[in-house]
């Protein structure tokens, strides 16, 4: 991942990260990449990429700071994204799949230790996962 600072034709400065500069060339010339700003598609590279995070720039605080956190963040994104969060049901869920009478997919949410245990004695198979999943506010 490399982080470039980009500049938009109205002089908005912002950054992004991208897998690689071929990446950035390939969204840039697609006009996909927008100014954070002012959504404007004419965005190009500035010069500079400072290595310290502008003071307010909450974008950063959520941007990966090592391998570790970067692998972590793509597992959290992959998990998000192809599975489907089914926050405090997990336990009933993950037995009705165990035992045929849902759909098998790939699931997250939460349960309580006693029924993490309960489903593993029971040869359901779940891992615990290395983050806490984002809940939609209810
Ligand atoms: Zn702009």
């Amino acid at each position: 991942m490399i982080r470039y600072t980009l500049i938009c034709d109205r002089d908005h400065h912002f950054e992004s990260w991208f897998q690689s500069s071929a990446a950035f060339d390939a969204l840039a010339g697609s006009g996909h990449l927008a100014c954070a700003v002012c959504g404007s598609t004419e965005v190009s590279r500035a010069m500079m990429a400072p290595a310290v995070p502008a003071k307010g720039n909450k974008a950063d605080l959520k941007t990966p700071q090592s391998d570790a956190e970067t692998a972590l963040a793509k597992l959290r994104t992959d998990i998000e994204a192809n599975s489907v969060d089914v926050g405090g049901k997990f336990a009933q869920e993950a037995r009705k799949m165990h035992e045929g009478d849902a759909p098998e997919r790939a699931i997250y949410g939460t349960a309580s230790l006693d029924d993490a245990k309960k489903l593993i004695d029971d040869g359901v198979p779940v891992a615990p996962l290395p983050f806490i999943p984002k809940r939609k506010t209810n």
